[in-house]
């Protein structure tokens, strides 16, 4: 039954039956009416012919009546035989259209008065004219003249009887057209109403199909375009309309309702993923805070003892020292950097430089080691790589030194083969550089896995080569940064080959560095401040300041210790100072505020721009830019390695000598 009235209303009649019931009632009427029409029309036509037949054989009748009263009295008159026998003719003549005249006005009405008194006379009229022919044939001539006197009277009555006949066919004709002509006029007005109707019926159909067909679609479409926009709280209202569309509105509602349930659902997840994102950044950011704080000592002091043991003979021990020391750095570096990529906050630096350059140092940073293991380091630079591109030379350079360590680390004999290569596509270049190696090789199920943060292709070979397993997965992402891709072809025991492909824009040129710094060779050598300076040191770790003195311990400098920003502020203002080593991270006033504050005693002092050189374990870029913006002049971040820290103080005090004042912009 339900199945019957699914398919009765996708064929849409449950929305047209009562109109088209409705049509074919009154087109019914109407034909039954045109049927009777017809029928009626018809008679009328019939009763027509036969009334104007009749009146035509009246006269008939009546011509032939007189003719044969003219032969009866012509032939008493002159005798003439002949006269006689045009009297029988005529007389039989007369009959017989006397009998069809009769048949004809019964079939038109039965019941006329005059017809039978008329009849009946003319049956008289016949008897006294036979009787006055006899008696003129017996030579009876009075007797005749009495017959025929008395045929004449009846005759008379008779053509009376006539006129009256005359006069009711004559009335039923006149009827009969009236009957007729009303018909006739009255047939445009049944043919207008049938139109009507007709069109009633068609609009009630249009109408009753738009409320209940065309507008609830309507409510639907516009329902799809608000989901279309995003809003998905506002139902579409169900109206009456045929099942399927009602059942298709109920599914419609039923969808946006669960679309929005999990779109909320998605936000909620979607913010409590960012808020985790945001826990773990800051989590990581504390955390490498809090691990480059004594690790800034343990570099520092490595460094330092390096100094003076060097001078004993015993580096070995402090090298190992110095080299853990390093590589907990990187690994904590790593695993900040993989967290910014991963989190989508870093964005690539867009400056020309030199791509082959690049490509050069990277090798060569790696080049000693390689010799140390007994590798060839080839570089092949094809002619198609342009020298300058525009982009990110310092995350370019941090891919290939990851795959260029990593290939290094991985072989034992053999070489490590460095090929770039550049394509034309439109307007941009495909830049692809491969590191290819002679060493472990990596097993086919391993290969995918190696993207993956913290996997290693084999369990043995974090005990073998160490490593955290992160530098693959930090090279995917800037890789992807770029819109590049990297793939790897390896065959385990015969070498790896990388390969990053990349799109890049030539450049004309790149700007020439001004940053270039005085290399100081080797970290075991002892690099001293070139002039005599007066340094205000704030920091509330006694180990910190205790690392910085020792650093500078062999320099011609005067340092005043400060154990927040605000003893810091206060010793400033006291006496002036050739530069400000400035903790970031401080109780009572941190670096930001007490750098903030002294700019702005300067400035009201009139006083020269002091640098001021911000030591931070934040090694994020917006901390940078904070430091920048509250008034740094440059910023180190910790682990502060000894001649980082000189190199800085020298470059600053050669350029600040002349004397820079408070409007000079400070260095980013
Ligand atoms: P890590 O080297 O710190 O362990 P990576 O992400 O750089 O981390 O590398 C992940 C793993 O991929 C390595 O542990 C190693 O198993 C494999 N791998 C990477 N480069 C090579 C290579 N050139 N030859 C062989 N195996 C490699």
């Amino acid at each position: 039954m339900t199945q019957w009235r699914k398919i009765f209303s996708k064929l849409g009649f449950q929305s047209i039956v009562p109109p088209l019931a409705l049509l074919l009632v009154a087109t019914l009427a109407f034909g039954w009416l045109a049927i009777r029409l017809t029928t009626h029309f018809s008679n009328l036509q019939t009763h027509i012919s036969r009334t104007t037949e009749a009146n035509e054989s009246l006269i008939r009748v009546t011509l032939l009546r007189s003719q044969v009263k003219e032969a009866l009295l012509l032939y008493e008159a002159t005798g003439r035989s002949e006269l006689l026998s045009q009297i029988k003719m005529l007389e039989s003549e007369r009959a017989g259209e006397s009998a069809h005249l009769k048949n004809l006005i019964t079939s038109i009405e039965p019941d006329v008065l005059h017809l039978e008194a008329f009849f009946a006379g003319t049956r008289e009229s016949l008897g006294l004219r036979q009787k006055a022919l006899a008696a003129l044939a017996n030579g009876q001539r009075n007797r005749a003249r009495e017959l025929i006197e008395s045929f004449l009277i009846l005759y008379r009555i008779n053509s009376a009887r006539m006129e009256d006949l005359h006069g009711f066919l004559k009335s039923q004709l006149t009827a009969s057209e009236a009957e007729m002509s009303q018909l006739l006029d009255s047939l445009p007005y049944f043919i207008i109403s049938l139109l009507l109707i007709e069109a009633l019926g068609a609009y009630f159909i249009i109408t009753r199909h738009r409320r209940r067909v065309l507008q609830p679609l309507n409510l639907i479409h516009n329902g799809l375009g608000k989901v279309a926009r995003g809003n998905l709280g506002e139902p579409v209202p169900v109206t009456d309309a045929p099942t399927e569309i009602r059942e298709m509105m109920e599914d419609f509602n039923a969808m946006t309702m669960a679309l929005e349930r999990t779109t909320r659902e998605l936000d909620l997840a979607r913010s409590r993923a960012e808020r985790a994102a945001r826990v773990k950044s800051e989590f990581l950011s504390n955390m490498s805070h809090e691990i480059r704080t004594p690790l800034n000592v343990i570099v520092g002091i490595a460094d330092i003892l390096g100094e003076k043991m060097a001078s004993l003979g015993v580096t070995k021990e402090v090298n190992v020292l110095a080299k853990s020391s390093r590589m907990l750095v990187n690994i904590v570096n790593d695993i900040l950097d993989y967290s910014r990529l991963e989190s989508g906050r870093t964005s690539l630096a867009k400056a020309p430089f030199d791509l082959r350059s690049a490509i050069k140092e990277v090798a060569s940073v790696l080049e000693s080691l390689a010799r140390e293991k007994g590798l060839n380091v080839k570089i092949d630079i094809d002619p198609s790589v342009p020298r300058f591109i525009v982009g990110d030379e310092f995350r370019l350079e941090q891919v290939l030194l990851n795959l260029i360590n990593n290939a290094v680390k991985f072989t034992d004999k053999g070489e490590v083969v460095i090929h770039a290569k550049c394509e034309k596509r439109g307007a941009l270049s495909l830049l692809t550089i491969k590191v290819s190696d002679t060493g472990i090789g990596i097993s086919p199920e391993n290969v995918s896995r190696i993207f993956s943060r913290f996997e290693q292709a084999e369990a043995s070979t974090i005990r073998r080569f160490g490593g955290t397993g992160l530098g693959l997965a930090i090279v995917k992402q800037i890789v992807n940064l770029f819109g590049g891709e990297i793939t790897v072809d390896s065959k385990l025991g015969h070498g790896t080959t990388f390969s990053v492909s990349m799109p890049v824009q030539a450049a004309d040129a790149a700007p020439v560095s001004t940053d270039a710094a005085p290399e100081i060779p080797g970290t075991l050598q002892s690099p001293q401040l070139n002039a005599p300076a007066r340094i205000l040191l704030a920091d509330d770790s006694s180990d910190n300041r205790f690392l910085i003195r020792a650093y500078l311990k062999n320099s011609p400098v005067e340092i005043i210790e400060a154990q927040n920003g605000q003893q810091a502020l206060d010793h400033y203002k006291t006496a002036p100072f050739d530069a400000v080593l400035m903790d970031i991270q401080m109780p009572v006033k941190d670096g930001y505020d007490a750098t903030r504050e002294i700019r702005a005693w300067e400035s009201e002092h009139g006083r020269n721009v002091t640098p001021i050189i911000a030591l931070t374990a934040f090694s994020l870029p917006e901390e940078i830019e904070r430091c920048r913006e509250a008034g740094c002049t440059s910023t180190m971040i910790k682990p502060i390695r000894k001649q980082d820290l000189i190199m800085t103080l020298n470059r600053f005090f050669s350029r600040a000598k002349p004397g820079l004042t408070a409007e000079s912009p400070t260095e980013v």
